[in-house]
């Protein structure tokens, strides 16, 4: 069965999509540590990101920079983290988090619950520094 990001990327699920190529695909977080918190997403099904072979994992990296360079532009913060969890879905995924503090990228600390239009309103910012 299709895991819920391979259907999120199919668009048979909604999402506030940020930036895709050939073979990533990004979007925002339904239920974000912080503000414009963005996944990446290999729209090849693969649990586990260590899976990925060198050189595609070096090209999802290339990928994740450069919306990480979108969320910079468009949202206030000191810099972009990242991190790699992988416990909910079973479909590799990298989180990037734009953070002024350590405690932005806690996950413990509970997540936030944005309206759609707040998500709405977000992905439009980031997506127009997309390059
Ligand atoms: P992880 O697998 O890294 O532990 O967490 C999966 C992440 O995917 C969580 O931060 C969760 O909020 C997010 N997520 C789960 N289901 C959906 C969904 O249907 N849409 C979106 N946009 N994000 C989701």
């Amino acid at each position: 069965m299709a895991t819920i990001f391979s259907r999120i990327i199919a668009g048979e699920i909604p999402c506030h999509k940020i930036a895709e190529n050939e073979e990533f695909f990004a979007f925002l977080d339904i239920n974000p540590v912080a503000v414009g918190h963005t996944l990446v997403v290999p729209k090849q099904e693969v649990d586990y990101i260590f899976d990925i072979d060198d050189d595609a994992l070096g090209r999802m990296m290339a990928f994740a920079k450069r919306v990480a360079h979108a969320q910079k532009a468009a949202i206030p913060c000191k810099r972009i983290g990242l991190t790699v969890i992988g416990l909910e879905v079973p479909h590799a995924h990298i989180h990037l988090i734009p953070m002024t503090k350590e405690s932005d990228i806690y996950f413990g600390k509970g997540k936030l619950n944005p309206s759609q239009e707040e998500l709405s309103e977000v992905a439009e910012k980031i997506r127009k520094g997309y390059k």
